[in-house]
């Protein structure tokens, strides 16, 4: 398993607990020097026990050499980070490296499984990069994209909805099929470009059903109706089902962004305009700063006002920052000289390092304590089940602007707060 993040790690464990001696590679020593103790650098849950029962059994070693991980290995899995480049198309340059470095520690055959989210045709980059430095052994690549959630990571890798695999050749394809067999899940084997599509349409479809709800929820402010209820009522509809229809502030997290911005350039590249690919990003992007007007509606000018925020994660049950929407949202309070505390569960650390200004408190409550407004971020469970009125007790003004509709709005304005939702008043 090449790349020991989110999907690398995951992957990597739930291989292992199947009973693959499973290495994992990572340039990144001081991960390794700590997966090596047994400790996780992220947050998922579950995952610290399945890695260090299976690390005890001798099942799942880490390294920072290749020449230790792939010799002798029957697959080489790429799970590596492709984050946004250019003109919105993805940065392949840790894939290209990753392919390089497996090429030169060749000892035997091989079957190269991608699992990273990559453009169309990427499976052939790599195939091209592992020739120019290896001819010797016959190397096939496979695109094996992945579709599991952070929070809920483990679980999905065990239980997915299917397994989607892409191939020039029927029999690499059906080998890494093998590997997932006993998760009883459909195996779809297709070629390799579908497969490879498959994975950009799926996030861009999910991330437009938010960008979707998102615009009723704008026009719903303006009728009177209220979005949730709305979702509420499409979602029971079997050909329209209730996910992916919460109307808030928008998608953020490590692929929902990039991945559609990179299936928009992909469409550009080969001159087709994504009118509704963009459509969505703009929604999403206006949605953002949303939460920022409300509250220069509630408070008049934010100079000098406390906010607070509850939760910073780009969604609930991880400690990812990346794209999370409380970034922007705390830049834009702090440029109009607003004062920003926030609490997170579990992403302080991570979001510390990201927005020094801002200052961190260790419970919600501090959050409120002499706050004349608080922004739900991210809607985390033990928000809630907050005791409102010990929080309204302690804040200088009760305004909440709840950036995922996570509460009631009549009961909140019975509890004398002044409540904004998303898409209902
Ligand atoms: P990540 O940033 O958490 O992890 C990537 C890891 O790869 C890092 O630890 C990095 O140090 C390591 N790495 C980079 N270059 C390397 C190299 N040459 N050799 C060895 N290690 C190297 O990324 P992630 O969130 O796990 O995502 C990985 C890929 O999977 C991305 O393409 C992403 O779009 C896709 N994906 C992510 C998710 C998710 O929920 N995070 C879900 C499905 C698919």
């Amino acid at each position: 398993m090449v790349g020991a993040g989110y999907v690398g790690l995951t992957s990597a464990a739930a291989l292992a607990d199947l009973g693959n001696d499973v290495r994992v590679v990572e340039i990144d020593a001081t991960k390794v020097r700590s997966l090596r103790r047994h400790k996780v650098h992220i947050f998922e849950p579950g995952l610290q026990e399945v890695i260090e029962r299976n690390a005890r059994a001798g099942r799942l070693r880490f390294t920072t050499s290749y020449a230790e991980a792939i010799p002798g290995a029957e697959f080489a899995f790429l799970a590596v980070n492709t984050p946004e480049g250019e003109n919105g198309e993805a940065d392949l340059s840790r894939v290209e490296s990753a392919a390089c470095s497996i090429a030169q520690s060749l000892s035997g055959p091989l079957i190269v499984v991608n699992k990273s989210t990559v453009p169309i045709g990427t499976g052939d980059v790599v195939s091209e990069v592992i020739r120019r430095f290896n001819t010797e052994f016959p190397v096939e690549v496979v695109s094996n994209p992945e579709f599991l959630r952070e929070g809920s990571a483990l679980k999905d890798f065990m239980q997915p909805d299917r397994v989607v695999i892409g191939a020039h050749n029927r029999e690499a394809a059906e080998r890494v099929a093998g590997l997932y067999e006993p998760l009883g899940a459909p195996i779809l084997i297709y070629n390799i470009y579908t497969a490879e599509m498959v994975k950009y349409a799926s996030n861009a479809f999910l991330a437009a059903r938010i960008s979707f709800i998102n615009e009723i929820a704008r026009i719903c402010e303006r009728v009177d109706a209220d979005a949730k209820l709305v979702a509420e009522g499409m979602g029971l509809d079997r050909r329209i089902g209730p996910n992916f229809l919460g109307a808030g502030i928008g998608y953020g997290g490590s692929c929902f962004p990039k991945d559609v911005k990179a299936l928009a350039a992909i469409a550009e590249k080969y001159e087709y305009h994504p009118e509704l690919l963009h459509a969505v990003m703009d929604i999403n992007r206006d949605q953002r700063t949303l939460v920022v007007e409300k509250l220069r509606e509630c408070l008049g000018s934010l100079r000098g006002q406390v906010v607070g925020m509850l939760g910073l994660a780009f969604k609930p049950d991880t400690d990812d920052m990346r794209e999370a929407p409380s970034i922007e949202i705390a830049e834009a309070l702090l440029k109009k000289g607003a004062v920003v505390r926030a609490y997170d569960p579990v992403a302080t650390d991570k979001a510390r390092a990201i927005m020094p200004d801002v200052e961190y408190r260790r419970n919600p409550q501090g959050v409120a304590r002499g706050a004349d407004a608080i922004v739900i971020v991210t809607e985390w469970n033990e928000f809630k089940r907050l005791d409102l009125q010990k929080l309204k007790r302690l804040m200088r003004r009760p305004v909440v602007v709840d950036g995922r509709n996570i509460y009631d709005p009549e009961q909140m304005r019975r509890l004398g707060f002044v409540y904004r939702g998303i898409g209902r008043n």
